[in-house]
């Protein structure tokens, strides 16, 4: 029998917030989906990386959404009616549908979102949709649990709090259109933002 803390099955991005999620709460498994993101190989690579230095069992799926995708991530075309350049229709409740089906796959009860304050740009971002899909996952057989344990931090704060070192966050990518981080698009500029609160200016990553 699992405890609490292991029976998780976290998304992970490769990114910095699902990134700390991972290093403080060592969750049994972790998922990271190629859903046709212009940056999924990358994405991947750090996820797998995270996972092996932390000895968490990393799984992926791949399941081409690129047919109703948009925005930067996608074709690497900014849409003017989009919230953000890399909004994605629909994305975050498709990721959380089909965590919490490799959930019930792997005999797990609960997938952990890294979901972070400054997330709310995009409704899939914020509490009231967090609230809404666990509702949802709730309702259905296998009743999965949806955590969101940085929804009321920053990405900064998550950072801090996790006592995260420098060498860790080393590991992770969070760039939105290029294999290596093109340092000017919304995910380097936060990831950057959030490294440099924490750990000084100029660490070049
Ligand atoms: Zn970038």
């Amino acid at each position: 029998m699992l405890s609490a803390g292991r029976s998780e099955l976290l998304l992970l991005s490769g990114g910095v917030d699902s990134a700390c999620i991972a290093y403080i709460r060592r969750p049994h498994a972790a998922l990271t989906v190629d859903y046709g993101q212009l940056v999924a190989a990358s994405e991947i690579r750090a996820a797998a990386a995270i996972c092996g230095e932390l000895g968490i069992e990393h799984h992926t799926l791949r399941v081409d959404m690129r047919a109703l995708g948009r925005g930067v991530m996608c074709d690497g075309v900014e849409r003017d009616q989009s919230p953000t350049p890399e909004w994605w229709p629909y994305r975050n409740q498709l990721l959380i549908s089909f965590a919490a089906a490799k959930a019930i796959s792997l005999g797990l009860r609960a997938v952990v979102i890294g979901t972070v304050k400054g997330d709310g740009v995009h409704a899939d971002g914020t509490p009231a949709f967090v609230e809404a899909m666990r509702t949802v996952l709730a309702l259905q057989e296998g009743a999965v649990r949806l955590e969101s344990p940085a929804l009321n931090v920053d990405a900064a704060e998550l950072l801090r709090q996790s006592r995260a070192p420098l060498s860790f966050a080393a590991w992770t990518f969070s760039c939105h259109v290029a294999a290596e981080p093109c340092g000017s698009c919304r995910g380097c500029y936060k990831h950057l933002a959030t490294i440099e609160s924490v750990f000084g200016l100029d660490q070049g990553l």
